[in-house]
């Protein structure tokens, strides 16, 4: 199925929302396309519905594709040879084809009235078929319809589908699919306000853009079939496409709000590694053999194609994104972590602006590196480290109210007192401890983890006592029974 135009593909989004997290699949799949095979991603701003774009929809969209590291060749601030990038500066472009569409015949003014199409749609409801549009403007004269049109009557403009066509599409995903034009209605392809619709400004722009792969969702498989005609029409060289399969949820239906956060940018709030997203995000469809879940940039560029994705729905495995997490977590160095948790520890009050070159701060991230997933879960989990004393919750509370847990407490803070600092073997000490009071071990492991952390989670003990240092372990092990007690 190799086509011999240059490679380039495009990214269109429309400014009325967030990006998605199937719209930054779709553009990832796209961007990994173009960089594997040496060719241009293009991104093209689909922002003709003016009641429903925004700026702020817009800025969010490239800043969550800037986030997930996809660039443009051509687009909005990277102009090429193509453009406008923006659909609505493109308006005028479509003038010749709408024209010359009228000229040729393939289009016609409709006049039939939304009172008129509905009653068609209920007839059809009663009699239990298939609505097909049937409008008597079809068979108008030009020179009538453009009487009536002049006259100032309200009209649209319909593509006239020809019945009995085969419209077959390449599809590297699907194989061939093949569509009768007899499924096909007489879609309205200019408004009433004279605004063109997506399908037909949509074929018009790619093919202006000579985009040679049409990359998108599996929910516009049934658009295709209209801009091919809108090709044929024309006479101009028709893509070849990729339907995407649909992202589903856990429970096989839609992912959608639901099930999980279907905007991209609340996975960036919410702390998630750029890498881990990224390798999660191909992972939705896409295999680069059948065993290997993570994998680089490199990787999978090397491995692109898009015979590999699937045409069955991919689940967004929330389980699965976590397992990912932990894994580029673990695998980051120490200073890069730090930066990356840095911005949740100043939110939470815990260090000061300019800290991720700060020792400490990279030794308890050091710490803790195993235990979390998402930046911002270090700082929640980490915050018993930083400060003089630790704000004791309920559970280390509990632990010191337990039989002898105040003794254990006590009688380690004054073996620490007494030794040297750092004790040589920290749990060691702790035995002895245990020894001389005569009680199970996990009874001074517990309240004492809970004095120097003030939770009952966290790093082996002999770590917590290196971060916090003689003082303040020992002003913990010994103000924790006092303020538990005053409570
Ligand atoms: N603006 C359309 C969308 O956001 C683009 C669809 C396409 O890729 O053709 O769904």
């Amino acid at each position: 199925m190799a086509s011999d135009r240059p490679v380039r593909v495009r990214f269109a989004p429309s400014p009325t929302g967030m990006l998605h997290i199937g719209g930054a699949r779709t553009a990832l799949f796209n961007w990994a396309f173009a960089r594997s095979c040496g060719g241009k991603f293009i991104l093209r701003i689909e922002d003709t519905d003016t009641a429903r774009n925004s700026q702020e929809s817009l800025q969010s969209i490239l800043d969550s594709l800037r986030w997930l590291g996809l660039d443009w060749d051509e687009g909005p601030d990277a102009n090429g040879d193509f453009g406008p990038y923006f659909q609505s500066e493109r308006v005028d472009s479509y003038r010749d084809a709408i024209a010359r569409g009228l000229e040729e015949g393939w289009l016609y003014r409709c006049f039939a009235t939304t009172e008129q199409l509905e009653a068609q749609r209920e007839a059809a409801r009663e009699a239990k078929s298939n609505w097909r549009f049937d409008s008597a403007s079809r068979e108008l004269s030009a020179e009538d319809a453009n009487a009536r049109h002049e006259a100032g009557e309200a009209n649209v403009l319909r593509f006239r589908v020809q019945a009995d066509q085969n419209i077959t599409i390449r599809d590297h995903i699907r194989g061939d699919v093949s569509f009768s034009s007899n499924e096909v209605e007489d879609w309205v392809a200019v408004r009433g306000n004279g605004m063109p619709t997506y399908n037909f400004v949509c074929a018009l722009d790619d093919s202006a853009m000579e985009i040679s792969h049409v990359i998108r969702g599996e929910e516009h498989l049934v658009n295709t079939p209209k801009q091919v005609l809108v090709y044929r029409a024309l006479g101009l060289p028709e893509p070849e496409y990729a339907h995407v399969p649909l992202i589903l949820g856990k429970d096989g239906k839609k992912l959608s709000k639901r099930t999980g956060d279907t905007a991209l940018g609340d996975y960036i709030t919410a702390g998630y590694p750029t890498d881990a997203l990224f390798n999660f995000l191909c992972l939705l469809g896409f295999s680069i053999d059948d065993k290997t879940d993570v994998f680089t940039r490199e990787q999978l560029l090397e491995a692109f194609s898009l015979k590999r994705i699937s045409k069955a729905g991919a689940i967004f495995d929330t389980d699965k994104l976590a397992w990912i997490c932990g894994d580029y977590v673990r695998r980051m160095s120490v200073p890069e972590l730090t930066a990356a948790v840095l911005p949740y520890c100043i939110e939470a009050g815990l260090v000061e602006e300019d800290a991720s070159a700060c020792e400490d701060l990279q030794q308890v991230v050091a710490a803790f590196q195993e235990r979390f997933q998402l930046y911002s879960e270090f700082a929640p989990q980490a915050a018993g480290m930083f400060g003089e004393l630790p704000d004791w919750d309920k559970k280390a509370r509990k632990a010191l109210a337990a039989d002898g847990a105040a003794d254990a407490v006590a009688k380690l803070a004054a073996t620490l007192e007494e030794g040297a600092w750092p004790p040589e073997d920290f749990m060691s000490v702790v035995k002895g401890v245990a020894g001389e009071l005569e009680v199970g071990l996990g009874k001074v492991m517990k309240p004492v983890r809970a004095a120097l952390t003030g939770t009952l989670g966290g790093p082996e003990l002999d770590a917590v006592i290196q971060m916090l240092g003689r003082e303040r372990s020992l002003k913990r092990l010994r103000e924790f029974p006092a303020t538990a007690a005053s409570e």
